[in-house]
């Protein structure tokens, strides 16, 4: 199944899935009713749910510019010792981390087994763990204690604002496919 059919699965979505005269969800769809969005946006529901692949070097690329903006509206930059560069990186990572949706390798994503006890690995939310800290800090290149001190939050902060994507491309879909209202 594709990450855009499982995305609007009721489980995840809150939407019926709904077969027998409802087309199934193409990329022509997605790129159709998210042509209003930003390019941001626009771009990463291409890549994620139209799983078009050329167009994530563009997204990367709009996505550091973006950061750097946020980093620059929210005064993140005026931290003493805070860095652009880095949280720039760890930009790259958190989008990453929204595009993949990595599935816990225990249940396979279900967030249960199948004697329908939930799965102790990842407490029953079906996703894998995150990147340790550690991880996180030498790929932004910094030490874990910089990376706790001034990164962390405002990384927990970009994969919010991914998930808004998600919640915002979802609304345009389902308005421009079953005709829902966009509130
Ligand atoms: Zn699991």
């Amino acid at each position: 199944m594709s990450e855009l059919l499982k995305f609007f699965q009721p489980r995840s979505a809150g939407l019926e899935f709904i077969v027998g005269g409802i087309p199934s969800v193409t990329p022509e769809m997605v790129a159709a009713a998210c042509h209003g969005l930003t390019r941001q946006v626009y771009l990463y529901a291409l890549v994620k749910f139209a799983l078009d692949g050329r167009s994530a070097n563009e997204l990367y690329r709009v996505n550091r510019d973006a950061v750097a903006h946020m980093a620059r509206v929210k005064r993140w930059a005026e931290q003493e010792g805070f860095s652009l560069e880095c949280i720039v990186r760890a930009g790259d990572i958190a989008l990453r981390e929204s595009l993949v949706c990595r599935h816990c390798g225990h249940c396979g994503g279900a967030g249960v087994h199948n004697n329908q006890r939930q799965c102790k690995a990842c407490g029953g939310n079906g996703r894998a763990k995150p990147v340790p800290n550690d991880a996180l800090a030498r790929y932004a290149g910094v030490t874990s204690k910089q990376w706790g001190m001034l990164y962390s939050d405002k990384f927990e902060a970009l994969k919010v604002e991914y998930a808004g994507f998600d919640d915002l491309i979802a609304r345009k879909i389902r308005k421009s496919i079953f005709g829902e209202s966009d509130g």
